[in-house]
């Protein structure tokens, strides 16, 4: 498949992209978030590895640092030791903040996780499915579908991720009178997953279901509720009335 200078476009390049960036990003909202932080839901301990190995493909490190982090937000939200909260700048809680340390250690809040030996090396090895895949990628369909598979998806996930902690805690509206300023977004679930109707989430963290209002639509939801018809999830956390 010839590339077309300079912007290495080709259709299997979109078709890669089209596919692996809805997974992607599924999987961070599913697995990253509602599964492994929040334990929203039960899976088998199989279906968990796979999900979690599915989810380092997104490249926002491995499960005890995306989890530590997110608690950590939870613990803070929008005060002192917050990692990402738009109070210390929009571009700060976006992106700048995920090239500092966290100011609380996410080790200390993820001990659950530390206890599951798989878990401890899927984590280590977090960085190895993503260069698998690129390698896959590259020597089967070319370079355009490396750059578009990993490069383009990678930075699209990044961002559909970043807005629920930039835009979801700066715009948007409230359902809830939280002690932080999160947001219900539209246009931040629909890039999610669901994940916009993140004052919602931070009024019931344990909930499964984000979208609790009519017009709220929640995607991942309903794929957990899907899963639970299969037999893939259990003990799904519904919200208080
Ligand atoms: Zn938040
Ligand atoms: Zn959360």
């Amino acid at each position: 498949m010839a590339a077309i200078a300079p912007f290495y476009f080709s259709w299997s390049a979109l078709l890669v992209f089209l596919v692996l960036t809805p997974i992607s990003t599924l999987s961070v909202t599913l697995c990253y978030h509602r599964l492994l932080t929040h334990r929203s839901f039960d899976t088998p301990k199989w279906f968990e590895y796979l999900l979690t190995i599915v989810t380092t493909l997104s490249w926002q490190g491995g499960p005890m640092t995306w989890v530590g982090n997110h608690r950590i937000h939870h613990k803070y939200s929008d005060m002192e030791g917050d990692p990402h909260t738009p109070n210390d700048g929009f571009s700060w809680s976006h992106l700048w903040w995920m090239l500092f340390n966290s100011p609380d250690d996410p080790r200390k809040v993820t001990l659950d996780l530390q206890r599951d030996n798989v878990m401890v090396w899927i984590d280590k090895l977090f960085w190895l499915p993503q260069v698998v895949l690129g390698i896959v990628l590259y020597y089967t369909l070319g370079l355009e579908c490396l750059l578009w598979g990993v490069g383009l998806r990678t930075v699209c996930v990044f961002h559909f991720t970043w807005f629920v902690n930039s835009a979801a805690h700066t715009w948007g509206y409230r359902n809830f009178e939280t002690n932080d300023n999160s947001r219900n977004l539209w246009w931040v679930a629909i890039l999610s997953f669901g994940e916009g109707w993140h004052n919602n989430h931070h009024h019931q963290q344990s909930s499964a279901q984000h979208g609790m209002m009519p017009g709220e639509f929640d995607f991942t939801y309903q794929v957990i509720r899907f899963l639970e018809k299969v037999g893939l999830a259990s003990k799904v956390i519904q919200p208080r009335p």
